[in-house]
């Protein structure tokens, strides 16, 4: 019988008459001729409430009985649950997620599955129960209860379907699927039809959060398809799946993440584990970093931008202040006024003129680009705060992201179980490691050459300036950063094929010679290393690794591009098969 998973979030349990309109939906789906799991996440705000009530009694309650606090908003949703089932005459039984048999880390407040087992949830749906499982906690080896982090019950919801094997993974939220770019701040927003699941990954990185990003991960990594739509309305909702919604599509979505802010750290000794100091120091305190960008070094020196929450700025100081005092920097400066606006999209990857059209979009408004970072499938820029809003509509009408892609085909309800090419021995294999890092493949890319246009004044359109030329010139760009300059400078470095060197330099040049900025730096030959795979960013060891393998292979890195889904740097030429080397031996244990 094809077993179907139910996900309903807090806004969909807030209340009795809520949770028998659930419990309708679930009933329904059984009738239908599915076994049903149904997973639902505390009633409302209940697990802020329970937050709240714990800073009452302490400023710093101990993560352990945090994790027993808040598992008790699941266990009175799942109850409920039950009950209400049983009112509507059906059969159900709702289990904890140690009864389930949901196996964690111990990490408290933030715990990984480790497995899950499925015998007591597939003898309950045997004897006919609708199971009404808790979502966000597990338990761990020593019997301690755990949770999975703010929003873990999608993680529950699509970790259960990927073990059950079963046909469909819907997820019930109070928006009716996932949209163009956050419809609250544009109305012109668009609800997709499909999006693919590394898009989804890169866009909710970008800022929007429609659910837990470990839940996508999953779901990628099992191909469980995930159906999100509304628990208040019938409408088609998005699939979440290995396809985007039309072939081809260069960009699906947009997203403002508003409360950013800029780090640098300036004449950073350019050598081998310069970068990797100051990344580990940030690291250290568990703040996330995002744009990392990195001049090429001029006179033995680079400087060292980055992206951190506006939030977490104090900290990332005080650790970066530090850093930079052991390597000799010559300071550190930041600004808190900036957003980061990004595009995603999986076709961007095969097309050119991407970029350029976004560069142009925002430079007709007049807005200025503080720093670029791109990777295959998102180019982010940071703009000051005042402009994001603006830059944000900007760039979603210059792709026209309001209007139905061409090619896109309407979903069908009908969902095709399992991705394809998942054998059923991949799935156990893969399932053995539920939640470990994953390492699909590290690549080397020697065929590229690099170009770097410094001290170009900083202002509107200069990027769109820089890439309309190298267009127009017929070249075709790989990875762009444009840092932080100094004194009202900004360097852009880009990557071109080895053959189109010549041509980008000649274009440089004369840019160069236009703009009064010094001649452009170039490197004939480079090497790009990839990392790809899954968990790339929730695993926040995974870019550390990566710098400290090379520093300690003595290469230096020369250019970064970090996203949800893939590492990129850039080295010298000659080092390639060395770096490749390198990365693949500290990733062995990952590779899969
Ligand atoms: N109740 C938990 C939270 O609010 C888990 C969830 O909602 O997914 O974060
Ligand atoms: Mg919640």
């Amino acid at each position: 019988m094809p077993i179907i998973v139910q996900k309903f979030g807090g806004t969909s349990v807030a209340d009795s008459k809520k949770i028998l309109t659930a419990a309708r939906k679930a009933i329904r789906a059984q009738m239908e001729g599915n076994q049903v799991v149904v997973v639902v996440s505390a009633m409302g705000q209940n697990t802020d409430l329970l937050i709240d009530l714990a800073k009452e009694i302490t400023e710093s309650p101990p993560a352990r009985e945090m994790d027993m606090l808040l598992s008790t908003g699941e266990q009175v949703s799942v109850a409920l649950m039950a009950m209400a089932i049983h009112s509507l005459g059906h059969k159900a039984i709702s289990m904890t997620g140690a009864q389930i048999g949901i196996m964690t880390d111990s990490i408290h407040t933030k715990a990984r599955i480790r497995s899950i087992s499925t015998d007591r949830i597939r003898r309950a749906l045997d004897d006919g129960n609708i199971v009404i499982a808790a979502g966000f906690q597990g338990i761990d080896e020593a019997f301690n209860i755990t949770t999975l982090g703010r929003g873990g019950s999608d993680t529950t919801a699509v970790a259960l379907a990927a073990v059950l094997k079963a046909d469909s993974c819907e997820i019930y939220t109070d928006v009716d699927g996932v949209y163009t770019t956050d419809p609250r701040l544009m109305p012109e927003a668009r609800r997709t039809g499909r999006i693919s699941y590394d898009e989804m990954l890169e866009l909710a990185s970008a800022g929007a959060g429609v659910m837990h990003n470990r839940s996508i991960e999953f779901a990628k990594k099992f191909g469980v398809p995930v159906h999100v739509r509304s628990s208040f309305s019938d409408n088609p909702g998005t699939m979440i799946t290995c396809d985007p919604e039309a072939p081809g599509l260069a960009v699906c979505g947009a997203a403002k993440a508003k409360n950013e802010a800029r780090v640098t750290v300036l004449g950073v000794p350019d050598r081998p584990g310069a970068a990797l100091t100051v990344f580990s120091t940030v690291a250290a305190k568990n703040i996330a970093m995002d744009m990392i960008v990195q001049n090429v070094g001029a006179q033995g020196h680079a400087d060292i931008s980055f992206t951190v929450l506006r939030d977490d700025l104090p900290a990332t100081l005080t650790a970066v202040e530090e850093a930079a005092r052991q390597l000799g920097a010559e300071g550190v400066s930041y600004d808190d006024n900036v957003s980061k606006i990004s595009v995603v999209g999986l076709g961007m990857a095969t097309q050119t003129g991407v970029a350029e059209k976004m560069f142009r979009s925002l430079a007709e408004r007049g807005i200025n680009i503080l720093m670029i970072t791109t990777s295959e499938i998102k180019i982010s820029v940071l703009v000051a705060r005042q402009h994001a809003q603006e830059a944000l509509r900007t760039v979603h009408e210059a792709f026209q992201l309001h209007l139905t892609p061409p090619g896109a085909d309407e979903i069908d309800g009908g969902i095709s179980g399992l991705a394809r090419g998942n054998n059923t021995a991949e799935i156990v294999a893969r399932l053995e490691r539920m939640e470990a890092l994953i390492v699909e493949d590290i690549t080397l890319d020697q065929s590229q050459a690099r170009v770097t246009v410094i001290e170009l004044p900083d202002m509107p359109g200069l990027a769109a300036q820089v890439f309309d030329e190298i267009a127009e010139a017929g070249i075709v760009v790989d990875m762009i950063v444009q840092s932080v300059g100094r004194e009202g400078h900004a360097n852009i470095s880009f990557t071109v094929s080895q053959e189109d060197l010549p041509e980008a330099l000649k274009v440089a040049h004369e840019l160069a010679d236009l703009l009064g900025c010094p001649p452009p730096t170039s490197c004939p030959k480079v090497a790009k290393l990839s990392v790809f795979g899954i968990g790339m960013k929730s695993h926040t060891s995974v870019a550390i690794r990566l710098f400290q393998s090379l520093a300690a292979a003595g290469i230096n890195v020369d250019m970064i591009s970090t996203s949800e889904v893939r590492v990129n740097v850039v080295v010298d030429g000659q080092h390639g098969q060395q770096a490749l080397e390198a990365l693949e031996k500290e990733f062995a244990d990952a590779r899969f």
